[in-house]
């Protein structure tokens, strides 16, 4: 099993978005990797990612790096690496990303990045966390740390995605606890997640992550809808 995902990680046959073949060491073909729906988010301050969280007191600054639309290449390949078991495609955009973003400042001052969890029974049967995928394709670039340890979820909630919008706030609230708040104080922490509608997750994650005393937030996901 280990070997089958070490080599699919590193050596996919086909481009996940059409098929076509690659060559080694390659998840998407030169095609495809130019005609990603890129949000161009990371170039522009006040974006509707940041909107999601221009109330939050700590926020710095938010960007999606691909737009996720219904029956797009996108949406297969997000599908794949979230119910799939492909979670290298997640960690693979990442690596994608951070190198376009790495052209501006977005990571310049982020200390840690921080994945948004999953809850344990949900870690159990999913076998892995997406988010922490592409946290860690997004490190494994910047040389920024990915810390799993300090914030947690404590609460099974339902799929957001299976919920109204009105109803996703009061869904996710409560859900997260933090441990050692101690050792992140002052920190400037990059918040991951896969993909976001509402930001609903991640401000309940911010609400939580309060006792973090004198830290500052940013976003990243790897996309969003239009
Ligand atoms: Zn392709």
């Amino acid at each position: 099993m280990l070997s089958r995902w070490f080599t699919e990680l590193f050596f996919p046959h086909t481009c996940c978005m059409c098929g076509n073949k690659l060559i080694i060491g390659k998840i998407l073909c030169d095609e495809c990797l130019l005609s990603l729906p890129r949000t161009e988010q990371f170039l522009l301050r006040g974006n509707s990612t940041e909107e999601f969280f221009a109330s939050e007191p700590r926020f710095e600054e938010a960007a999606a790096f691909l737009f996720f639309d219904k029956e797009s290449p996108i949406q297969q390949v997000v599908h794949a690496f979230k119910y799939r078991e492909q979670p290298q495609l997640a960690y693979h955009l990442a690596t994608i990303a951070a190198q376009e973003f790495l052209e501006t400042d977005f990571f310049e001052t982020i200390d840690v990045i921080i994945p948004v969890p999953l809850h344990s029974k949900r870690f159990r049967t999913r076998g892995y966390n997406q988010s922490e995928y592409i946290a860690r394709g997004l490190g494994d670039v910047t040389g920024i740390p990915v810390d799993t340890t300090h914030v947690c979820r404590v609460v099974n909630n339902s799929q957001q995605a299976l919920l109204p919008k009105q109803h996703r706030d009061q869904n996710v609230a409560g859900i997260f606890q933090v441990n050692h708040p101690e050792e992140m104080y002052r920190k400037h922490i990059l918040l991951v997640d896969d993909l976001i509608t509402t930001g609903a997750t991640i401000r309940s994650m911010m609400d939580a992550m309060k006792p973090f005393r004198g830290s500052k937030y940013s976003v990243f996901a790897l996309c969003r809808p239009r």
